[in-house]
């Protein structure tokens, strides 16, 4: 396989959790005796630009199904975080009822409904079916499909460029990141800002977090790593803030390269953390593997133990 950014070959395994079935596959009472759909899970560094990514085996279509479970009004406590996040960057850049907001992965419309109720334009975008329903019952404007470089000509061509591109916790979801950059940049006007929420690779490394490795995650990103695709695409990373959701994730905000805003000193901080740490440093990825079976080593010990002593165990949900 090619990297999924600079095409380079991808030589260097990093993490190999077998074969498991998509994370928001579930199943129906008719499919339990049914032959399930498992895929190899491997995590790849490639070697010349430092993308973290998952080996190809499953489509976006396959993951991102019409019937997909995951809706993200779920979690009053991410409902919460998304009323403040859309507070905050309405103040942060001026937003009003001449502005255009588009949100990729508008899911049921949890977060477009909080720029409704303040009267700004906007538009989601979001591929799976069964979310997106839930979205126009808010009477939500979205558009049923996957968001790339195509999608966004013929927006553009439609004059719907934006101020504000949301898209959090959907830039590690796509399979080809360099075709959805180039969307970005068609879509945004020369004043636009995109704001793009993703877990920090940083973390994933740091403290073993091979727990968040699944499918639907075709890269773990870095703040490096991404501002060389938006730079190679004509776009710029000018401000970042580490958020603590999905056990340590990054806020970045990006905008054209050729616009004349000046690079945040959080940006050149959080940068030099990552080279510090040695993500640029082939051989520190070489751990996470060992780490992880330990961890799994430690829990059949564990079990095993527990077994020998004939406890029971009761799971409280
Ligand atoms: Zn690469």
């Amino acid at each position: 396989m090619k990297c999924r950014h600079c095409k380079s070959f991808l030589l260097k395994k990093i993490l190999d959790l077998g074969v498991t079935p998509p994370s928001n596959a579930y199943l129906k009472k008719s499919d339990i005796f049914k032959k399930e759909n498992f895929y190899p899970l491997r995590l790849y560094v490639c070697e010349n630009c430092f993308l973290v990514q998952v080996e190809d085996f499953v489509n976006s279509e396959d993951l991102f199904t019409a019937d997909y479970a995951y809706f993200s009004s779920a979690s009053k406590t991410f409902l919460k975080y998304i009323k403040e996040f859309t507070k905050q960057i309405i103040n942060e850049f001026k937003l009003n009822k001449n502005s255009f907001v588009i949100e990729i992965a508008s899911n049921d419309g949890y977060l477009l409904k909080n720029f409704l109720a303040k009267k700004i334009p906007c538009l989601g975008i979001e591929p799976t079916k069964s979310t997106f329903l839930e979205s126009k019952k808010l009477k939500i404007k979205a558009i049923n499909e996957f968001f790339n470089s195509k999608l966004a000509e013929s927006l553009s061509l439609d004059k719907k460029k934006a101020d504000l591109i949301i898209a959090n916790n959907v830039y590690a979801h796509v399979p080809d990141i360099n075709d959805f950059t180039i969307g970005l940049k068609r879509i945004l006007k020369p004043n636009g800002v995109v704001s793009l929420e993703f877990h920090h690779v940083l973390n994933l490394i740091k403290y073993n977090l091979f727990d968040i490795v699944y499918h639907e995650h075709f890269s773990y990103l870095s703040l490096g790593v991404v501002d060389k695709i938006f730079r190679k695409f004509g776009l710029k990373v000018f401000d970042a803030k580490k958020i603590l959701t999905h056990g340590g994730s990054l806020r970045v905000y990006g905008c054209h390269l050729e616009h004349s805003r000046n690079i945040k000193d959080s940006v050149n901080k959080i940068l030099k953390e990552e080279i510090n740490y040695g993500l640029n440093n082939i051989n520190k990825y070489n751990y996470l593997q060992k780490n992880e079976e330990k961890v799994k080593n430690e829990l059949i010990n564990f079990l095993k133990k527990k077994k020998k002593k004939k406890k029971n165990f009761f799971f409280v949900s």
